[in-house]
């Protein structure tokens, strides 16, 4: 079993993309900088959008971070959005979602200027993705699609198996695997939480990629000899062992599944640093060849 290093690969993506903000500066084009909007205080929320940030001061982007009560009216919202859309020191934004009720998340995310969209879920760039344009792609699907890559595990003519349908990840993940790529060139089953007789499907997969949010929800039993196996699932799972009072899980048992699967993401450090190291490379694709 060879574990999917998503700490070391994103370790190694962020040191060059550490390098080629140097060789940009000394081309004198411009340090990338990436906005993040953070409505409410949802502690999760608050802990993503403070990595994102440091991990921009790292590699030497330039970040802002707009905070803003959950009291924020939409039209405030939208404001912001358009601020950031016109100004043209900022090569891309983030609006940390989920958004607080009152607020219609689609408008927010239709009011984002496609060519700043860094997380890739304006319509445009999900069309883009899908047509297999050139495009942001959405962070966590284009992390696993590195972190493949990487590895070099093989994906061609491979079954694949995607639990999860939503926008963020098991839609997209659906649509690049099953796309004339390499990697890529699976024959993909989308599953739900509607899909019927889901252990004989998930037998099936070569590869496996789990999104749907249940703390160890594939065991050992449900996974066939040799898979490869990306879990993306991160659940708070209360445990009075640890000060905080709880631990991070994954979507996978990895203790049963590991023993029978050719690759593994480990959680932690598989495929969250993923998705803020390919937040960094869409952000420096958004800075393109921008002078200072
Ligand atoms: P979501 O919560 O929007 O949707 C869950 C999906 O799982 C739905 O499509 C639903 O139909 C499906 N589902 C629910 N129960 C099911 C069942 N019993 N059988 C089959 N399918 C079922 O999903 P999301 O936003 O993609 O998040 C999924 C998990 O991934 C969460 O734990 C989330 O925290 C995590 N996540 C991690 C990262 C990361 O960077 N590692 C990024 C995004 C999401």
């Amino acid at each position: 079993m060879i574990l999917l290093d998503g700490k070391a690969t994103s370790k190694a993506i962020k040191e060059e993309i550490a390098a080629e903000v140097n060789a940009r500066r000394e081309r004198g084009l411009k340090t990338p900088h990436l906005a993040a909007v953070l409505i409410g205080e949802d502690g999760a929320s608050q802990t993503y959008v403070s990595s994102k940030v440091k991990a921009c001061e790292r590699i030497g982007f330039v970040s802002s971070l707009i905070r803003k009560p959950s009291s924020t009216s939409q039209e405030e919202l939208l404001q912001i959005v358009q601020e950031l859309n016109e100004d043209d020191d900022i090569d891309g934004f983030i609006v940390q979602l989920p958004l607080p009720k009152h607020i219609d998340e689609q408008e927010v995310l239709l009011a984002i200027d496609p060519s700043k969209d860094v997380d890739g879920f304006h319509p445009e760039n999900v069309g883009r993705m899908a047509l297999g344009l050139p495009c942001y792609l959405p962070a966590t699907p284009y992390g696993i699609m590195q972190l493949l890559e990487r590895y070099e595990v093989p994906t061609s003519g491979k079954n694949c198996v995607v639990i999860g349908r939503s926008h963020i990840v098991g839609s997209p993940m659906s649509i690049l695997l099953s796309q004339n790529n390499e990697p890529g060139n699976c024959t993909v089953t989308l599953t739900h939480s509607r899909t019927q007789n889901l252990e004989s499907i998930v037998k099936n997969a070569d590869i496996l990629v789990v999104a749907l949010g249940k703390a160890e929800f594939v065991t050992g039993d449900m996974v066939k000899e040799g898979a490869v196996v990306i879990d993306v699932g991160i659940t708070r799972v209360p445990d009075a062992s640890k000060e905080r009072g709880y631990r991070i899980a994954g979507d996978v048992d990895f203790a049963s599944v590991s023993e029978k699967c050719s690759f593994i993401t480990p959680v932690p450090g598989g495929v969250g640093p993923m998705t803020i190291a390919s937040l960094l490379k869409n952000t420096l694709q958004a800075a393109g060849d921008k002078r200072n």
